[in-house]
């Protein structure tokens, strides 16, 4: 297997809160790789702190061929991951159409880009029957497809994304994880942060645990149903039916 992503006792603080303790962890090629972990684990932290967008205090982040730990955001993108962040943040001034354009920034192949938009158009038909509408006034869910096509812009080898379902309504996280699996198919590789546990086993090929900064559990989807603390955590009474 070839690991696309390596992070290595990565370090990363906001002042005196040591938020990352020394992460290590790997997303291999062609699967979805999914983080679980309590409020204030520091999954968020881990995202923003492999995208760039929070500069670690050690550690090294593979990617690729470089050691992307400390890089800008912009040339992390050009190096071919893009992040969906936490809580669909998009542009919410700018148009649909706009946001997309926003990922594909840092691309120079404009016809490709096109191809690229056309693709993503048919993949989410209601983002192009809204493609001159506010983002701002789009439903959650469609904030949250418009924030993965906007990272697909990019055309991505790496896809972060962090809680694409928190806070919608259940038939839109299965619309979501439809997506994923579709996307997965495809051939993108996707790290995925996700607290419904019953929604990443059907896509996950990998599972990690972190807890206050630090890795706690580390195994395949099938593992996560034998450990008896994190089947209690996640899975809960349903636990039977899976
Ligand atoms: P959640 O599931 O609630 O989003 P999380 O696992 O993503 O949580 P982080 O948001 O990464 O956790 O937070 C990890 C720790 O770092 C927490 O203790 C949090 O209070 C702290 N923290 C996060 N952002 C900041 C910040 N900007 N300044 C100071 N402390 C922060």
């Amino acid at each position: 297997m070839t690991a696309l992503l390596t992070v290595s006792d990565v370090v990363t603080s906001y002042g005196k809160i040591m938020a990352l303790r020394g992460v290590s962890l790997r997303a291999q090629k062609g699967q979805v790789t999914c983080l679980l972990g309590p409020n204030g684990a520091g999954k968020t932290t881990l995202m923003m702190t492999i995208s760039g967008l929070i500069k670690p205090q050690a550690g090294s982040i593979r990617f690729l061929d470089r050691n992307i730990a400390g890089a800008s955001a912009s040339s992390i993108v050009k190096a071919g991951m893009a992040l969906v962040p936490e809580n669909r943040l998009v542009f919410r001034d700018m148009s649909v159409m706009e946001n997309m354009d926003a990922g594909a920034i840092t691309r120079r192949d404009r016809d490709k880009v096109a191809e690229d938009r056309e693709r993503l158009l048919q993949r989410f038909p209601r983002l192009r029957e809204r493609s001159k509408q506010q983002a701002g006034t789009l439903s959650g869910g469609e904030q949250q497809m418009l924030a993965i096509a906007r990272a697909l812009m990019s055309n991505p080898t790496l896809l972060m994304m962090d809680e694409p379902s928190v806070g919608l309504a259940p038939l839109v996280v299965q619309e979501i994880f439809e997506v994923i699996a579709e996307l997965k198919k495809d051939g993108v590789s996707i790290f995925l942060v996700e607290q419904n546990v019953h929604m990443a086993l059907k896509v996950a090929d990998h599972f990690y645990l972190m807890d206050h900064g630090r890795i706690a559990f580390d195994g395949a989807p099938d593992a996560i149903a034998e450990d008896e603390v994190i089947s209690r955590a996640y899975l809960g009474e349903r636990r039977e039916a899976h």
